[in-house]
């Protein structure tokens, strides 16, 4: 199972990508994780994403598509994979077609999670996550169970992101519009494109989303 789950930041993309991982072994390729580790381990690629991400800018084209060249070919990623913030521009999602005819691959859907844009900026800065396991929280709607203790792993560290402030919201959201919205009629026209409402619960998006998959 070949996935792309495709919203605006803060849409939930991280969220149900977790969850499908964890109950349907499906492997999580976060373009922003691997950029943020990449950022935190000091390598090339770190210190030439760094400026763009804390601006809210997109990163080079050709850094990107490298980037997951490299991970869809490593074999944890055979049984399948959720694409979670890549593709985001026309010219990745055409380096993702040929980089998956090359392996004779196919995407199996492509899954628009729909949002009211003015709910974003609101889950966009109360996000947190675990410092050690990466579980995602927040401060209104997805609480830990016991304050300040990860469910998961029991850690009591957590840390936000650097760009997850309303400033940077904006230049995101208009990179979103004007670079990844055009992902949309692109995959429709292939008939891969399906929707979920992502302004329902994180249960009810997720019930939505096994439905699309052919899980429910
Ligand atoms: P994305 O990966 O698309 O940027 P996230 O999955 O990180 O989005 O979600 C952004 C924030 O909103 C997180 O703090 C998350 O806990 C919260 N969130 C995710 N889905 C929902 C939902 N359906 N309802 C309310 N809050 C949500
Ligand atoms: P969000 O979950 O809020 O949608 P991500 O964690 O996916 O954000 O991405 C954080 C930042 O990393 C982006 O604002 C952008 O600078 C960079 N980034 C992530 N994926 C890509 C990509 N496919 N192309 C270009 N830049 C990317
Ligand atoms: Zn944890």
């Amino acid at each position: 199972m070949k996935l792309i789950l495709l919203g605006p930041p803060g849409a939930g993309k991280g969220t149900q990508a977790q969850r499908l991982q964890d109950e349907l072994g499906l492997k999580q390729l976060s373009t922003g994780d691997m950029l943020r580790a990449a950022v935190a381990s000091g390598s090339e690629l770190g210190k030439k994403a760094k400026g763009i991400m804390e601006s809210g800018g997109l990163v080079p084209d050709d850094l990107m598509v490298g980037l997951i060249e490299d991970r869809i070919g490593q074999p944890d990623c055979a049984p399948g994979f959720i694409l979670d913030g890549f593709p985001r521009t026309t010219a990745q999602a055409e380096a993702l077609d040929r980089m998956l005819g090359k392996r004779g691959w196919k995407l199996d859907h492509v899954v628009e999670m729909t949002v009211d844009e003015q709910a974003l900026t609101q889950r966009i800065v109360g996000r947190f996550s675990c410092a050690k396991c990466g579980a995602g929280y927040h401060d209104t709607f997805k609480r830990s169970k016991k304050d300040g203790v990860c469910d998961v792993c029991g850690a009591t560290e957590f840390t936000r992101r650097k760009d997850d402030n309303a400033e940077t919201v904006t230049a995101r959201m208009a990179a979103y519009r004007s670079q990844t919205a055009p992902l949309l009629p692109y995959y429709a026209a292939r008939g891969v494109l399906r929707k979920v409402d992502g302004m329902a619960s994180m249960d009810e998006v997720y019930r939505q989303l096994k439905a699309v998959l052919g899980k429910a």
